[in-house]
This record gives structure tokens, C-alpha cells and sequence, in this order.
């Protein structure tokens, strides 16, 4: 059972913090469209994988950040967003807290591309200021074979990997009925439109489209949170280690 932050009472933090537990994972995401499923899709995502990894790496679970940055979609009714200036320095400040608070490790676990420079931003302040390490993971990035294998196709943004873990996560926030593949828009490099036209967003034409499948969801759950599961692991132990292999 993962033990979460806002659930402690002070004291038992106290007892807690860091004698017997000093990693805390933050999820963050943000609040805008995606195809078939809900608003919150970037939060609901990275909270499932701390959820399933937080005993594993032995780290409790720390309240998510819903509100990020959001560009190209937040035309898109129920979309929200905050600057990016704004989001760096409340995440700065809120890493910079943890630390103080007596965490030495903070595993990021980001779910929208769009905080992505902000964070490793408030990451390098953070490590800097404070002996505390700090790991942001962009969770489609860790290996986006594992959609291949898994789906014979690619990824995308509210494409066939985020439908999935959303279903792997909570199957009621997936609305296959609200699904049209006329959604789909395929990002091209060096070109740039806003609003974007579709908010399900793909790289290569005819890739990406959404899989309703519970049970193949759970398994590239399963997989992804076992890739960084183990990567976190290694990245402790050489942390551990002072780089000395
Ligand atoms: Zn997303």
C-alpha cells in the first residue's frame, strides 16, 4: 500500500521522514483535450505509475500538480492553463520544499510534454540548492518501443499509449462512443498551428489510433511501470554509489 503525503498526520511525517522513507514522487500534468478521454489525462496517468512503483522504489506519493502548461489545445473546451514562467516557479518552489522538508530524492513524474523545460528547470535549481537528487520522467518517452511491441503501432499524444493506461488506470474516464477518427491530426516539424486542428495527435499517417482493449492496456501498464521502476532503481544505486559504478 503506498503511503500518501496528504494523508499523513505531521507527526507521523515526522516519524517517517527521512529516517524510514526520504523519496517522494510528484506527478504532474495538466488539464486540457485529449480524444477519447478525460481532461485530466496527464495527471491521471503518471498517478497510476507512482501508485503501482511507489513501494517498489520505496517512496511515498506526494499530492499531483494538475495545473501545467498548456499550448496548442487550450483552445479546446475544459482546457486550462497557467504560464510557463508561472509553472516553473511554483514547481521550483514546491521541489524546493520537499527537499527543505527533508526529502533527498524527488522523482518528477511528468504527464504532459508541454511542462517538460520547466521542470527540468525546477529540477536543476532544486539539486543545486539542496543535497536532494531529483529524477523527472516524461513517462512516454522512457520507451516508446514498448507501444510497438505491444500495439504494432506509434504513439502519440491521446493516441493509442495514453488511451491506454487511462483504461489500465480507471476504464469509466475512457469514452469510446465520444472516439472519431477525424480527431486524429499528424504533427509535422516545422510548422506550427494554433489552435491544433485535432486532439488526438500522431507522427506518421495512420499510426497511433486508440485500442479499447482492457486487458492489453494493463499489459503495457504493466510494462511501463516495470521500465521505470527498474531505471529508478539503477539510477539510486549509482546516486548511491557517488557515480562510481
Ligand atoms: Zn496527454
Amino acid at each position: 500500500m503506498p503511503i500518501y503525503w496528504d494523508r499523513l498526520n505531521w507527526q507521523e511525517y515526522r516519524e517517517l521522514v527521512p529516517k524510514k522513507i526520504d523519496t517522494v514522487i510528484l506527478p504532474v500534468g495538466t488539464i486540457e483535450a485529449h480524444g477519447a478521454t478525460n481532461l485530466a489525462t496527464d495527471v491521471v496517468i503518471p498517478l497510476k505509475i507512482a501508485e503501482e512503483i511507489a513501494d517498489a522504489v520505496q517512496a511515498m506519493i506526494a499530492p499531483p500538480v494538475y495545473y501545467g502548461v498548456t499550448r496548442t489545445l487550450y483552445p479546446y473546451p475544459g482546457s486550462l492553463t497557467v504560464k510557463p514562467e508561472t509553472f516553473e516557479a511554483y514547481l521550483t518552489e514546491l521541489l524546493h520544499s520537499m527537499a527543505e522538508q527533508g526529502m533527498k530524492k524527488i522523482v518528477v513524474l511528468n504527464g504532459h510534454g508541454g511542462n517538460n523545460d520547466e521542470l527540468k528547470n525546477a529540477a536543476f535549481s532544486t539539486g543545486r540548492k539542496f543535497k536532494t537528487k531529483v529524477a523527472v520522467i516524461h513517462w512516454w518517452m522512457m520507451d516508446p518501443d514498448l507501444v510497438k511491441q505491444i500495439y504494432k503501432t506509434e504513439g502519440g499524444h491521446a493516441a493509442v499509449d495514453e488511451t491506454a493506461m487511462v483504461l489500465a488506470a480507471d476504464e469509466t474516464l475512457v469514452k469510446k462512443e465520444l472516439y472519431d477518427e477525424k480527431m486524429s491530426y499528424r504533427y509535422q516539424d516545422g510548422i506550427y498551428v494554433y489552435p491544433i486542428p485535432g486532439t488526438i495527435i500522431i507522427n506518421k499517417d495512420g499510426t497511433g489510433g486508440p485500442d479499447f482493449d482492457p486487458e492489453k492496456a494493463k499489459i503495457y501498464l504493466d510494462k511501463v511501470c516495470e521500465k521505470i521502476r527498474d531505471f529508478l532503481l539503477d539510477v539510486f544505486d549509482m546516486w548511491e554509489k557517488g557515480g562510481k559504478g
